[in-house]
Protein backbone atom coordinates (compact mmCIF):
# COMPACT_ATOMS: atom_id res chain seq x y z
CA UNK A 1 0.00 0.00 0.00
CA UNK A 2 0.82 3.75 -0.37
CA UNK A 3 1.61 5.26 2.84
CA UNK A 4 -0.38 8.27 1.47
CA UNK A 5 -3.18 6.57 1.53
CA UNK A 6 -3.50 7.54 4.66
CA UNK A 7 -4.41 11.00 3.91
CA UNK A 8 -6.25 10.56 1.20
CA UNK A 9 -8.71 8.65 3.36
CA UNK A 10 -8.22 11.52 6.10
CA UNK A 11 -9.49 13.86 3.55
CA UNK A 12 -12.18 11.71 2.23
CA UNK A 13 -13.51 11.18 5.80
CA UNK A 14 -12.67 14.54 7.85
CA UNK A 15 -11.81 17.07 5.73
CA UNK A 16 -12.40 19.84 7.82
CA UNK A 17 -10.41 19.04 10.53
CA UNK A 18 -7.62 21.57 11.31
CA UNK A 19 -4.07 19.49 9.56
CA UNK A 20 -1.92 22.33 9.02
CA UNK A 21 -0.47 24.87 11.60
CA UNK A 22 1.96 27.89 10.92
CA UNK A 23 2.95 28.33 14.84
CA UNK A 24 -0.21 28.95 16.49
CA UNK A 25 -2.17 29.37 13.64
CA UNK A 26 -4.51 26.78 11.55
CA UNK A 27 -3.58 27.26 7.71
CA UNK A 28 -5.20 24.30 6.30
CA UNK A 29 -7.43 21.37 6.77
CA UNK A 30 -7.03 17.93 5.73
CA UNK A 31 -8.78 18.49 2.25
CA UNK A 32 -6.73 21.42 1.66
CA UNK A 33 -3.44 19.64 2.96
CA UNK A 34 -4.31 16.47 0.63
CA UNK A 35 -5.89 18.97 -2.44
CA UNK A 36 -1.88 20.54 -2.25
CA UNK A 37 -0.58 17.15 -2.68
CA UNK A 38 -2.89 16.10 -5.77
CA UNK A 39 -1.22 19.83 -7.17
CA UNK A 40 2.20 18.62 -6.21
CA UNK A 41 1.92 14.70 -7.71
CA UNK A 42 0.14 16.43 -10.61
CA UNK A 43 2.51 18.57 -11.73
CA UNK A 44 5.45 16.45 -10.86
CA UNK A 45 3.82 14.11 -13.38
CA UNK A 46 3.09 16.58 -16.08
CA UNK A 47 5.73 19.08 -16.16
CA UNK A 48 8.70 17.24 -15.27
CA UNK A 49 7.74 13.47 -16.28
CA UNK A 50 7.95 12.29 -12.70
CA UNK A 51 7.04 8.34 -12.83
CA UNK A 52 6.58 6.01 -9.99
CA UNK A 53 9.74 4.56 -8.55
CA UNK A 54 11.77 7.89 -9.63
CA UNK A 55 13.57 9.87 -6.81
CA UNK A 56 12.52 13.42 -5.92
CA UNK A 57 14.92 14.89 -3.16
CA UNK A 58 14.00 17.35 -0.59
CA UNK A 59 16.63 19.88 0.22
CA UNK A 60 14.31 22.27 2.80
CA UNK A 61 14.10 23.31 6.70
CA UNK A 62 11.32 22.60 8.25
CA UNK A 63 8.40 24.51 6.84
CA UNK A 64 4.14 24.12 6.21
CA UNK A 65 5.43 23.43 2.32
CA UNK A 66 7.16 20.51 3.79
CA UNK A 67 4.46 17.59 4.41
CA UNK A 68 2.51 18.88 1.14
CA UNK A 69 5.78 18.12 -0.86
CA UNK A 70 6.13 14.98 0.73
CA UNK A 71 2.55 13.71 -0.17
CA UNK A 72 2.71 15.30 -3.41
CA UNK A 73 6.23 12.50 -3.76
CA UNK A 74 4.11 9.52 -2.67
CA UNK A 75 0.82 10.97 -3.92
CA UNK A 76 2.64 10.39 -7.84
CA UNK A 77 4.24 7.28 -6.72
CA UNK A 78 7.69 8.67 -6.84
CA UNK A 79 10.20 7.93 -3.36
CA UNK A 80 11.51 10.89 -1.29
CA UNK A 81 15.21 11.69 -0.55
CA UNK A 82 14.94 13.93 2.37
CA UNK A 83 17.79 16.19 3.13
CA UNK A 84 19.16 17.62 6.36
CA UNK A 85 19.17 21.39 5.64
CA UNK A 86 21.64 22.07 7.49
CA UNK A 87 24.25 20.17 4.77
CA UNK A 88 26.70 22.13 3.41
CA UNK A 89 25.44 22.57 -0.24
CA UNK A 90 28.30 20.63 -1.75
CA UNK A 91 27.09 17.51 0.92
CA UNK A 92 23.81 18.28 0.03
CA UNK A 93 24.71 17.67 -4.03
CA UNK A 94 26.38 14.65 -3.06
CA UNK A 95 23.24 12.93 -1.62
CA UNK A 96 21.35 14.12 -4.33
CA UNK A 97 23.48 12.91 -7.21
CA UNK A 98 23.82 9.69 -5.36
CA UNK A 99 20.45 9.17 -4.73
CA UNK A 100 19.78 10.09 -8.97
CA UNK A 101 17.45 12.20 -8.60
CA UNK A 102 15.58 13.82 -11.12
CA UNK A 103 14.37 16.67 -9.53
CA UNK A 104 15.31 18.36 -6.18
CA UNK A 105 12.83 20.58 -4.66
CA UNK A 106 15.39 23.80 -2.50
CA UNK A 107 14.88 26.89 -0.99
CA UNK A 108 15.12 30.15 -2.71
CA UNK A 109 18.48 30.80 -2.89
CA UNK A 110 19.83 27.52 -1.75
CA UNK A 111 20.89 26.32 -5.13
CA UNK A 112 23.04 23.00 -5.38
CA UNK A 113 23.89 23.99 -9.15
CA UNK A 114 28.04 25.31 -7.67
CA UNK A 115 28.09 21.86 -6.46
CA UNK A 116 28.25 19.37 -9.24
CA UNK A 117 24.69 18.45 -9.10
CA UNK A 118 24.55 16.88 -12.07
CA UNK A 119 21.36 15.01 -11.54
CA UNK A 120 17.93 16.23 -12.73
CA UNK A 121 16.02 19.75 -12.31
CA UNK A 122 16.27 22.18 -9.45
CA UNK A 123 13.18 23.94 -8.37
CA UNK A 124 12.50 26.86 -5.42
CA UNK A 125 9.68 25.38 -3.40
CA UNK A 126 8.16 28.64 -4.17
CA UNK A 127 7.26 27.65 -7.58
CA UNK A 128 5.27 24.66 -6.24
CA UNK A 129 1.62 24.86 -7.24
CA UNK A 130 -1.06 25.88 -4.90
CA UNK A 131 -3.99 23.62 -3.72
CA UNK A 132 -6.14 23.53 -6.81
CA UNK A 133 -10.14 22.43 -6.65
CA UNK A 134 -9.34 19.26 -8.87
CA UNK A 135 -10.44 16.32 -7.17
CA UNK A 136 -8.99 14.10 -4.78
CA UNK A 137 -7.80 11.41 -6.90
CA UNK A 138 -6.36 8.47 -4.85
CA UNK A 139 -2.87 7.95 -4.68
CA UNK A 140 -0.78 5.71 -7.36
CA UNK A 141 -1.15 2.23 -6.14
CA UNK A 142 2.36 0.76 -4.36
CA UNK A 143 3.42 -2.34 -3.02
CA UNK A 144 4.34 -2.62 0.45
CA UNK A 145 7.95 -3.64 -0.90
CA UNK A 146 8.16 -0.57 -3.26
CA UNK A 147 10.97 2.20 -1.89
CA UNK A 148 9.06 5.02 -0.37
CA UNK A 149 11.84 7.14 1.73
CA UNK A 150 15.21 7.81 0.66
CA UNK A 151 17.04 7.88 4.09
CA UNK A 152 20.22 9.41 3.97
CA UNK A 153 22.31 8.72 7.42
CA UNK A 154 23.65 11.03 9.73
CA UNK A 155 27.58 9.78 8.96
CA UNK A 156 29.27 9.93 12.21
CA UNK A 157 31.43 7.04 11.13
CA UNK A 158 31.95 7.82 7.77
CA UNK A 159 30.09 8.29 4.49
CA UNK A 160 26.25 8.89 4.28
CA UNK A 161 24.89 6.13 2.94
CA UNK A 162 21.04 6.10 1.33
CA UNK A 163 19.41 3.79 3.45
CA UNK A 164 16.48 2.16 1.26
CA UNK A 165 13.16 2.41 3.45
CA UNK A 166 9.73 0.94 1.89
CA UNK A 167 5.71 1.97 2.45
CA UNK A 168 5.60 -1.07 4.36
CA UNK A 169 8.60 -0.37 6.56
CA UNK A 170 6.56 3.42 7.19
CA UNK A 171 3.65 1.36 8.20
CA UNK A 172 5.37 -1.11 10.93
CA UNK A 173 6.88 1.50 11.92
CA UNK A 174 4.15 4.08 12.96
CA UNK A 175 1.87 1.27 13.75
CA UNK A 176 4.66 0.41 16.29
CA UNK A 177 4.51 4.27 17.16
CA UNK A 178 0.44 3.49 18.16
CA UNK A 179 1.23 0.46 20.36
CA UNK A 180 4.51 0.73 21.78
CA UNK A 181 5.28 4.54 21.82
CA UNK A 182 2.15 6.66 22.03
CA UNK A 183 -1.60 6.57 22.07
CA UNK A 184 -2.61 9.03 19.32
CA UNK A 185 -6.11 10.83 18.76
CA UNK A 186 -7.70 13.64 16.44
CA UNK A 187 -6.93 15.77 19.76
CA UNK A 188 -3.31 15.35 19.21
CA UNK A 189 -0.74 17.95 17.48
CA UNK A 190 2.86 16.81 16.24
CA UNK A 191 5.20 19.34 16.30
CA UNK A 192 7.98 19.52 14.22
CA UNK A 193 11.10 21.24 15.89
CA UNK A 194 13.32 18.29 15.14
CA UNK A 195 15.05 18.18 11.41
CA UNK A 196 11.66 16.76 9.33
CA UNK A 197 14.36 15.03 6.88
CA UNK A 198 14.95 12.65 10.19
CA UNK A 199 12.93 11.05 12.98
CA UNK A 200 10.44 13.93 13.51
CA UNK A 201 9.33 13.88 10.25
CA UNK A 202 9.21 9.73 10.29
CA UNK A 203 6.76 10.75 13.13
CA UNK A 204 4.21 12.58 11.13
CA UNK A 205 2.84 9.46 9.77
CA UNK A 206 0.87 7.74 12.90
CA UNK A 207 -0.54 11.79 13.39
CA UNK A 208 -1.96 11.96 9.82
CA UNK A 209 -3.48 8.28 10.05
CA UNK A 210 -5.42 9.78 13.02
CA UNK A 211 -6.02 12.75 11.85
CA UNK A 212 -4.28 14.97 14.25
CA UNK A 213 -2.64 18.47 13.90
CA UNK A 214 0.63 19.24 12.36
CA UNK A 215 2.48 22.18 13.77
CA UNK A 216 5.28 23.97 12.50
CA UNK A 217 7.34 26.30 14.82
CA UNK A 218 7.46 29.66 12.94
CA UNK A 219 11.56 29.60 14.30
CA UNK A 220 11.92 26.24 11.79
CA UNK A 221 13.65 24.36 14.26
CA UNK A 222 14.15 24.42 17.85
CA UNK A 223 13.59 27.16 20.54
CA UNK A 224 12.68 26.18 23.86
CA UNK A 225 11.12 29.51 24.96
CA UNK A 226 8.94 28.63 21.53
CA UNK A 227 8.05 24.76 22.36
CA UNK A 228 6.83 25.96 25.31
CA UNK A 229 4.36 28.99 24.34
CA UNK A 230 3.21 26.58 21.41
CA UNK A 231 2.16 24.03 23.71
CA UNK A 232 0.21 26.17 26.46
CA UNK A 233 -1.43 27.52 23.15
CA UNK A 234 -2.25 24.43 21.41
CA UNK A 235 -2.42 21.84 23.99
CA UNK A 236 -1.81 18.14 23.74
CA UNK A 237 1.19 18.59 21.48
CA UNK A 238 4.13 15.66 21.34
CA UNK A 239 7.69 15.90 19.86
CA UNK A 240 10.55 13.98 19.33
CA UNK A 241 13.55 15.35 20.66
CA UNK A 242 17.44 14.31 20.97
CA UNK A 243 18.83 14.87 24.54
CA UNK A 244 20.23 18.08 23.94
CA UNK A 245 16.73 19.73 23.12
CA UNK A 246 15.29 18.12 26.30
CA UNK A 247 18.46 19.61 28.20
CA UNK A 248 17.37 22.96 26.94
CA UNK A 249 13.92 22.80 27.25
CA UNK A 250 14.21 21.57 31.08
CA UNK A 251 16.28 24.76 31.64
CA UNK A 252 13.80 26.91 29.55
CA UNK A 253 11.09 25.84 31.89
CA UNK A 254 12.74 25.74 35.06
CA UNK A 255 13.57 29.20 34.06
CA UNK A 256 10.15 30.73 33.86
CA UNK A 257 8.83 28.67 36.75
CA UNK A 258 6.99 26.25 34.63
CA UNK A 259 5.96 22.87 33.92
CA UNK A 260 5.36 21.81 30.51
CA UNK A 261 1.96 22.73 30.45
CA UNK A 262 0.41 21.64 27.34
CA UNK A 263 3.16 19.21 26.56
CA UNK A 264 1.61 15.26 26.31
CA UNK A 265 4.67 13.68 25.45
CA UNK A 266 8.35 13.92 24.61
CA UNK A 267 9.86 11.20 22.72
CA UNK A 268 13.55 11.36 22.76
CA UNK A 269 16.29 9.17 21.72
CA UNK A 270 19.24 9.33 19.13
CA UNK A 271 21.78 9.63 21.29
CA UNK A 272 22.63 8.59 24.88
CA UNK A 273 19.99 10.25 27.40
CA UNK A 274 22.53 10.35 30.95
CA UNK A 275 20.49 9.66 34.10
CA UNK A 276 21.49 12.79 35.74
CA UNK A 277 19.46 14.75 32.72
CA UNK A 278 16.39 12.28 32.66
CA UNK A 279 15.80 12.84 36.17
CA UNK A 280 16.04 16.42 36.57
CA UNK A 281 13.86 16.81 33.21
CA UNK A 282 11.53 14.42 35.23
CA UNK A 283 11.56 17.23 38.22
CA UNK A 284 11.03 19.72 35.91
CA UNK A 285 8.06 18.64 33.48
CA UNK A 286 6.65 15.54 35.09
CA UNK A 287 5.57 12.24 33.47
CA UNK A 288 5.68 13.40 29.56
CA UNK A 289 8.63 11.29 28.43
CA UNK A 290 8.89 7.91 26.55
CA UNK A 291 12.49 6.94 25.05
CA UNK A 292 12.85 5.34 21.64
CA UNK A 293 15.95 3.87 20.41
CA UNK A 294 16.69 3.48 16.45
CA UNK A 295 18.43 3.93 13.80
CA UNK A 296 18.04 5.17 9.83
CA UNK A 297 18.13 1.26 9.14
CA UNK A 298 15.25 0.78 11.09
CA UNK A 299 14.10 3.85 11.84
CA UNK A 300 12.92 5.28 15.73
CA UNK A 301 11.80 0.95 15.96
CA UNK A 302 14.06 -1.03 17.82
CA UNK A 303 12.92 -0.92 20.99
CA UNK A 304 10.52 1.10 23.72
CA UNK A 305 10.75 2.32 27.17
CA UNK A 306 7.32 3.83 27.77
CA UNK A 307 6.60 6.70 29.85
CA UNK A 308 5.08 4.38 33.01
CA UNK A 309 8.70 2.66 33.22
CA UNK A 310 9.82 6.10 33.00
CA UNK A 311 7.91 8.40 35.20
CA UNK A 312 6.86 5.31 38.02
CA UNK A 313 9.80 6.17 40.84
CA UNK A 314 8.27 3.46 43.38
CA UNK A 315 8.22 0.55 40.54
CA UNK A 316 10.97 -2.38 41.42
CA UNK A 317 14.03 -2.15 39.10
CA UNK A 318 13.16 1.66 38.29
CA UNK A 319 16.52 3.11 38.30
CA UNK A 320 17.85 0.05 36.40
CA UNK A 321 15.25 0.65 33.71
CA UNK A 322 15.43 4.23 33.48
CA UNK A 323 19.60 3.67 32.74
CA UNK A 324 17.87 1.21 29.69
CA UNK A 325 16.44 1.91 26.45
CA UNK A 326 13.39 -0.66 26.89
CA UNK A 327 12.37 -3.54 25.22
CA UNK A 328 12.09 -4.95 21.97
CA UNK A 329 8.78 -2.76 19.92
CA UNK A 330 5.98 -5.03 18.54
CA UNK A 331 7.22 -5.37 15.20
CA UNK A 332 10.69 -6.31 15.38
CA UNK A 333 12.84 -9.25 17.38
CA UNK A 334 15.65 -7.88 18.91
CA UNK A 335 19.16 -9.90 19.93
CA UNK A 336 22.56 -9.36 21.22
CA UNK A 337 25.04 -11.23 19.39
CA UNK A 338 28.77 -12.02 19.17
CA UNK A 339 31.24 -11.55 16.39
CA UNK A 340 29.89 -14.36 14.37
CA UNK A 341 26.11 -13.52 14.70
CA UNK A 342 25.38 -16.31 18.01
CA UNK A 343 22.49 -15.02 20.18
CA UNK A 344 24.07 -14.39 23.87
CA UNK A 345 22.80 -14.98 27.14
CA UNK A 346 21.17 -12.58 29.37
CA UNK A 347 23.60 -9.86 30.58
CA UNK A 348 26.17 -9.97 28.17
CA UNK A 349 27.50 -7.42 26.39
CA UNK A 350 27.51 -7.73 22.37
CA UNK A 351 26.36 -5.97 19.56
CA UNK A 352 22.99 -5.24 19.10
CA UNK A 353 21.16 -6.79 16.18
CA UNK A 354 17.58 -6.50 14.63
CA UNK A 355 15.14 -8.64 12.26
CA UNK A 356 11.53 -7.31 11.30
CA UNK A 357 9.07 -5.50 9.47
CA UNK A 358 10.94 -2.11 9.81
CA UNK A 359 14.23 -3.43 9.23
CA UNK A 360 15.59 -1.40 5.81
CA UNK A 361 15.81 -3.38 2.46
CA UNK A 362 19.39 -2.74 1.98
CA UNK A 363 21.76 0.43 1.33
CA UNK A 364 20.81 2.36 -2.17
CA UNK A 365 23.23 0.94 -4.76
CA UNK A 366 25.79 -0.05 -2.20
CA UNK A 367 25.47 -4.27 -2.13
CA UNK A 368 28.95 -5.15 -0.33
CA UNK A 369 27.32 -2.75 2.48
CA UNK A 370 24.63 -4.29 2.83
CA UNK A 371 26.05 -7.57 2.48
CA UNK A 372 27.97 -6.50 6.05
CA UNK A 373 24.81 -4.90 7.26
CA UNK A 374 22.46 -7.33 7.03
CA UNK A 375 23.10 -11.24 7.80
CA UNK A 376 20.19 -13.43 7.25
CA UNK A 377 17.76 -10.68 7.55
CA UNK A 378 19.43 -9.73 11.04
CA UNK A 379 20.51 -5.90 11.01
CA UNK A 380 23.61 -5.04 12.74
CA UNK A 381 23.41 -2.03 14.11
CA UNK A 382 26.71 -1.63 15.54
CA UNK A 383 25.79 -0.68 18.84
CA UNK A 384 27.35 -2.69 21.73
CA UNK A 385 24.30 -3.13 25.35
CA UNK A 386 23.12 -6.14 26.66
CA UNK A 387 19.84 -7.34 27.25
CA UNK A 388 18.71 -8.23 30.88
CA UNK A 389 16.45 -11.05 32.29
CA UNK A 390 13.12 -9.07 31.44
CA UNK A 391 13.98 -7.99 28.34
CA UNK A 392 15.50 -4.56 29.60
CA UNK A 393 18.23 -3.44 26.12
CA UNK A 394 20.69 -1.28 27.67
CA UNK A 395 23.34 0.23 25.20
CA UNK A 396 26.83 0.51 26.83
CA UNK A 397 28.30 2.40 23.02
CA UNK A 398 28.60 2.25 19.53
CA UNK A 399 31.09 -0.70 18.74
CA UNK A 400 33.76 1.73 17.28
CA UNK A 401 33.50 4.12 20.46
CA UNK A 402 34.33 1.24 22.97
CA UNK A 403 38.50 1.92 24.48
CA UNK A 404 40.32 -1.21 25.00
CA UNK A 405 43.34 -0.37 27.73
CA UNK A 406 45.56 -2.57 29.48
CA UNK A 407 43.39 -5.21 28.22
CA UNK A 408 39.82 -4.11 29.67
CA UNK A 409 36.73 -3.00 27.99
CA UNK A 410 35.73 0.23 28.99
CA UNK A 411 32.77 1.93 28.30
CA UNK A 412 32.62 5.46 27.47
CA UNK A 413 29.14 6.34 28.60
CA UNK A 414 29.96 4.67 32.21
CA UNK A 415 32.56 7.01 32.40
CA UNK A 416 30.24 9.99 30.99
CA UNK A 417 27.48 8.89 33.43
CA UNK A 418 29.48 9.39 36.06
CA UNK A 419 30.94 12.91 35.32
CA UNK A 420 27.56 14.13 33.75
CA UNK A 421 26.52 13.73 37.52
CA UNK A 422 29.02 16.66 38.80
CA UNK A 423 27.40 19.84 39.10
CA UNK A 424 29.47 21.93 37.25
CA UNK A 425 29.47 19.74 34.17
CA UNK A 426 27.60 20.70 31.17
CA UNK A 427 28.51 18.67 28.45
CA UNK A 428 31.40 15.38 28.51
CA UNK A 429 32.57 12.88 25.19
CA UNK A 430 34.80 10.44 26.12
CA UNK A 431 37.03 8.94 23.75
CA UNK A 432 39.75 6.45 24.29
CA UNK A 433 43.81 7.78 22.45
CA UNK A 434 46.47 6.03 21.35
CA UNK A 435 48.96 4.96 24.08
CA UNK A 436 51.93 2.69 23.46
CA UNK A 437 51.74 1.06 26.86
CA UNK A 438 48.16 0.85 27.80
CA UNK A 439 46.99 0.89 23.92
CA UNK A 440 44.70 3.07 24.77
CA UNK A 441 43.75 5.29 27.24
CA UNK A 442 40.85 7.37 28.35
CA UNK A 443 40.30 10.99 27.75
CA UNK A 444 37.62 13.43 28.78
CA UNK A 445 36.47 16.32 26.48
CA UNK A 446 34.29 18.63 28.66
CA UNK A 447 32.27 21.77 28.74
CA UNK A 448 31.78 22.67 32.49
CA UNK A 449 32.02 25.97 34.75
CA UNK A 450 34.95 26.48 36.86
CA UNK A 451 35.99 22.88 37.69
CA UNK A 452 39.67 21.30 37.10
CA UNK A 453 40.69 18.08 36.11
CA UNK A 454 41.70 16.94 39.74
CA UNK A 455 38.69 17.82 41.16
CA UNK A 456 37.32 15.56 38.80
CA UNK A 457 39.72 13.14 39.12
CA UNK A 458 38.52 12.94 42.77
CA UNK A 459 35.00 12.89 41.80
CA UNK A 460 35.46 9.89 39.73
CA UNK A 461 37.21 8.26 42.03
CA UNK A 462 34.76 8.83 44.70
CA UNK A 463 31.93 6.68 41.94
CA UNK A 464 33.90 4.14 39.78
CA UNK A 465 36.49 1.56 39.36
CA UNK A 466 39.73 4.10 39.07
CA UNK A 467 41.11 2.13 36.36
CA UNK A 468 38.51 3.51 34.24
CA UNK A 469 39.33 7.11 34.95
CA UNK A 470 40.08 9.60 32.31
CA UNK A 471 43.96 9.86 32.17
CA UNK A 472 43.42 13.52 30.37
CA UNK A 473 40.67 16.11 30.25
CA UNK A 474 40.26 19.00 28.01
CA UNK A 475 38.29 21.84 28.70
CA UNK A 476 36.45 23.18 25.44
CA UNK A 477 33.60 25.87 25.33
CA UNK A 478 31.81 23.35 22.92
CA UNK A 479 31.38 19.87 21.69
CA UNK A 480 31.75 19.03 18.01
CA UNK A 481 28.60 17.85 16.77
CA UNK A 482 26.79 16.84 13.32
CA UNK A 483 24.20 18.56 12.03
CA UNK A 484 21.61 16.36 14.15
CA UNK A 485 23.25 17.39 17.11
CA UNK A 486 25.10 13.91 17.51
CA UNK A 487 28.45 14.59 19.27
CA UNK A 488 31.57 13.64 16.54
CA UNK A 489 33.81 11.08 18.86
CA UNK A 490 35.58 10.48 15.20
CA UNK A 491 36.23 14.52 15.41
CA UNK A 492 37.62 14.57 19.22
CA UNK A 493 40.09 11.43 18.30
CA UNK A 494 41.31 12.98 15.14
CA UNK A 495 41.86 16.47 17.61
CA UNK A 496 44.02 13.88 19.71
CA UNK A 497 46.17 12.35 17.00
CA UNK A 498 46.90 16.10 15.72
CA UNK A 499 47.91 16.59 19.14
CA UNK A 500 50.26 14.01 19.71
P1 LIG B 1 20.73 7.61 13.19
O1 LIG B 1 20.70 6.49 12.22
O2 LIG B 1 21.44 8.83 12.71
O3 LIG B 1 19.38 7.91 13.73
O4 LIG B 1 21.62 7.15 14.46
C1 LIG B 1 21.26 6.01 15.16
C2 LIG B 1 22.18 5.78 16.32
O5 LIG B 1 21.90 6.72 17.38
C3 LIG B 1 21.94 4.43 16.95
O6 LIG B 1 22.61 3.40 16.26
C4 LIG B 1 22.49 4.65 18.36
O7 LIG B 1 23.90 4.57 18.38
C5 LIG B 1 22.07 6.09 18.65
N1 LIG B 1 20.80 6.10 19.38
C6 LIG B 1 19.55 6.15 18.88
N2 LIG B 1 18.64 6.14 19.87
C7 LIG B 1 19.32 6.07 21.03
C8 LIG B 1 18.94 6.01 22.41
N3 LIG B 1 17.67 6.05 22.80
N4 LIG B 1 19.93 5.94 23.34
C9 LIG B 1 21.24 5.91 22.96
N5 LIG B 1 21.65 5.97 21.68
C10 LIG B 1 20.71 6.03 20.72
Amino acid sequence: MNIANWLHDQALCHPRRPALFQGATPVADYHGFAARAVAIATWLGERHGIAPGDRVAVFMKNSIDYLPVLYGIWWAGAVAVPVNAKLHAAEAAWIVNNAESRLVVTEDGRTLADHEHKQGAEIAVADLPAAGDNAIVPPCSRHQDDLAWLFYTSGTTGRSKGVMLTHGNLVAMSLCYAVDVDTVSSDDAALYAAPMSHGAGLYNFIHVRCGARHVLPGSRGFDAAEVLDLAKHLGRVSMFAAPTMVKRLVAEARHRGEHGEGLKSIIYGGAPMYNADIREALDILGPRFIQVYGQGESPMTITALERGRISDHDAPGWARQLASVGRAQSCVDVRVVDDHMHPLPAGEPGEVAVRGQAVMAGYWRNPEATEKTLIDGWLRTGDIGFIDEEGFLTLTDRSKDVIISGGSNIYPREIEEVLSLHPAVREVSVVGQRDPEWGEIVVAFVVADDVDAETLTRWFTDHMASFKKPKKYYFCDELPKNNYGKILKTELRNRLEALA
